[in-house]
């Protein structure tokens, strides 16, 4: 058997979508790339409650591939629990952290304080798994690393990030593990879309021994003809009903995306020229990123949109930050878009104008993301009639539409592409970052058309590097 220099256990991201992190070890050093949380189902959402298998004095340094929850939403837990070393990640992974972790810990604090109120949770009293505090402080840990520079981050551990063209700063990571022999793991991170509106498409993976490759969309296919009609004709319809359009948007990206297509749409005459609201203080703060992003011309903006901040205005666009004028947007008349978190309704204000809209078939939900299973989203997403919400059901009779080719993830021929393109096969890839079904169709077809060893990670596995 060939000499290993280190190992490489799956801690989360393996079966599902959620809790991102892969622990690396060498006799000198140990890195975990990406501290994500685990989100939807309970039995997932209960294993952020449970220690971190290592002791987190232990880590040299983490490593985030983006800003995502299910990506970097741990990481003040494990500061809490005691993690002391840097963070590192790019410069636009840093920003956009910096604005969601803390919202993440405020979250965790209202659910705690809301749970004690009405007495639901069976804890007495219910905590918070960490505070807006604790994620201030994490925040504060990251190190802002530019793309495309080799760097030592623990010892014998270098890292390098390439680009991933799925939200603004989102990166593929590197490990050059020192050996001998020297071994070179990749993680994909979250792969974008080469039609991404705002960001240059996925950079080729480096060099691997070891490839970790997402597979959220592993079986299916985004069909992009028909996206900019099933979003025009949504809007266009429900303006006609005088209704009022949802768009549960997650705060980072998405709301950059709805604006820009918006635009495009109101510029061409598609849809009428509505009043567009974007309803969540932390979807606004990251837009004021992405503008200054796009303002200071950031590598991984499009070319021809650098210098174009303007781009994220489909005119009339009303930014509401009090929390009355949130309620008062409520009861409004339509017709309006409203854009507001969380992606896949799980909590923020889009909850309230939920309750409000879903019952009048004026109204239309338009879902742009991933629904992970377990989830509101999902729930709406499979035809639910009825939507339990902050304590009571809510009958859904407003439109639901399915726009997941608006996603920023890639599809399973843009996953498999992106592999293509590396220089050289790997000695293995595992696939991540999947329900089960999707992780295996596209190790099926990696199979199949590349030739490559690949399987699906186990939870909990531990593999040899
Ligand atoms: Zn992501």
């Amino acid at each position: 058997m060939a000499s290993a220099v280190g190992t490489l256990r799956f801690l989360g991201a393996a079966g599902t979508v959620t809790g991102s992190r892969f622990l690396v070890s060498t006799p000198h050093a140990r890195v975990l790339v990406d501290c994500g949380l685990f989100q939807g189902q309970k039995a997932l959402r209960l294993r952020n409650w449970e220690p971190f298998p290592v002791s987190p004095e232990s880590l040299h340094a983490v490593v985030l591939t983006h800003a995502h929850v299910d990506h970097c939403g741990y990481l003040p837990a494990l500061v809490r629990a005691g993690y002391h070393g840097p963070v590192f990640a790019t410069r636009g992974t840093a920003e956009l952290a910096a604005i969601v972790l803390p919202d993440a810990g405020r979250l965790q604090e209202e659910d705690a304080s809301f749970a004690n109120r009405e007495g639901f949770s069976k804890h007495e009293p219910a905590l918070p798994l960490y505070t807006e505090d604790d994620a201030r402080r994490a925040a504060e840990a990251i190190v802002p690393v530019a793309a495309g520079v080799e760097r030592e981050i623990a010892p014998g551990v270098r890292l390098v990030l390439r680009r991933a063209g799925h939200i603004l700063g989102a990166a593929s990571v590197t490990l050059v593990l020192e050996g001998p022999p020297e071994r070179r793991l990749v993680v994909s991170g979250d792969l974008g879309r080469s039609a991404h509106p705002l960001l240059c498409a996925p950079e080729p993976p480096d060099v691997a021994d070891w490839l970790l490759v997402e597979s959220t969309y592993g079986d299916r296919e985004h069909d992009d003809s028909r996206v900019a009609d099933d979003f025009a004709e949504a809007v266009s319809e429900t303006a006609r009903r005088g209704g009022v359009v949802v768009i549960p948007a997650f705060a980072v990206d998405r709301t950059e995306g709805v604006l820009f297509q918006l635009r495009e749409l109101a510029a061409s005459g598609r849809i009428p020229r509505l009043p567009v609201f974007v309803d969540s203080p932390m979807a606004l703060a990251a837009l004021r990123v992405y503008r200054r992003a796009l303002a200071e011309g950031w590598d991984e903006v499009r070319p021809e949109l650098r210098g174009r901040d303007d781009v994220l205005d489909p005119g009339g666009l009303e930014e509401v930050r009090d929390p009355r004028a949130s309620r008062a947007l409520c009861e409004a008349p339509g017709p309006f878009v409203v854009v507001s978190a969380s992606g896949m309704a799980t909590g923020g204000r889009v909850l309230h104008h939920l309750i409000e809209r879903l019952p009048d078939p004026r109204n239309s939900v338009l879902l742009v993301g991933y629904q992970v299973r377990g989830t509101r989203g999902h729930r709406l997403l499979s035809g639910e009639r009825n939507l339990k919400m902050l304590g009571r059901y809510v009958p859904v009779r407003a439109q639901i539409r399915d726009l997941a080719a608006f996603s920023v993830h890639a599809d399973a021929s843009e996953l498999v592409a992106w592999l293509a393109s590396a220089r050289h096969a790997p000695r293995g890839v595992f696939t991540v970052h999947g329900e089960p079904a999707a992780a295996a169709a596209l190790a099926a077809r990696v199979d199949r058309e590349l030739g490559w060893p690949i399987v699906a990670a186990r939870d909990g596995e531990v593999i040899r590097l």
